[in-house]
């Protein structure tokens, strides 16, 4: 059985992206079935990044994984989606509480989108002064949305103390946010918040919960 592991938001990787100013701002690529994968920059050190998110088309309005890293393009987002596929945005869930995760959720619940996060990473969020969900978490959740099942499931500390990754288990696809890296990756990427000694059994459980993985590499 295939499995899809996403890797998302290399914000901090070593990648220099140049003449950021021809490209777009917003791209959106199609992954397999329903899922898309979106892609938005911002400035980290002087040089513009990267950071991905996924939305799932489903009969019942698209769900967003995480929300754009560039505040500008909240908006464009949504207006994309509504040209490219004459749906609406019901639901936004975030998966860790760094700001190319969560950036998003304040606009997105004045839109009438359901925001989700954890109890955990609202914690942060607060502690940090940035955006929060309307909803939150205390455990692992199963959501049914349309045609869809999937499940948020909490690993342990890694990139960060509360990233999330979830699971479609029908379709084998895992959205790992920030904590999957891929096997071409020269590291962790942004480990100010990580636990590095915890790392690796964070990844041990992922793998164990998702087992028969199919590693799928995907980066912008
Ligand atoms: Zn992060």
């Amino acid at each position: 059985m295939k499995t899809i592991i996403l890797t998302i938001a290399f914000i901090f990787s070593l990648t220099h992206i140049s003449g950021q100013a021809e490209k777009a701002k917003l791209k959106i690529t199609h992954l397999t079935g329903n899922f898309y994968i979106y892609t938005t920059y911002n400035t980290y050190q002087e040089s513009q990044v990267p950071a991905n998110g996924m939305y799932l088309v489903t009969n019942d309005g698209v769900v967003m994984f995480d929300t754009p890293w560039d505040t500008t393009q909240f908006q464009p987002l949504l207006d994309s989606i509504k040209f490219k596929h004459n749906k609406i945005v019901v639901m936004s869930i975030a998966t860790h509480w760094h700001s190319d995760k969560t950036a998003g959720l304040e606009y997105y619940r004045q839109q009438g989108i359901k925001t989700y996060t954890t109890i955990l990473t609202d914690e942060f969020s607060k502690k940090n002064n940035h955006k929060r969900a309307e909803f939150l978490m205390a455990k692992d959740t199963v959501f049914n949305i349309g045609q869809y099942a999937f499940e948020t499931y909490y690993p342990g500390e890694g990139h960060t103390v509360d990233n999330i990754v979830i699971w479609f288990e029908k379709e084998k696809i895992l959205y790992g946010g920030c904590l999957i890296k891929g096997v071409d990756d020269k590291n962790l990427g942004n480990l100010s918040d990580a636990n590095v000694t915890a790392y690796a059994s964070t990844l041990k459980k992922v793998q164990k919960k998702m087992p028969e993985t199919k590693v799928y590499y995907h980066r912008t």
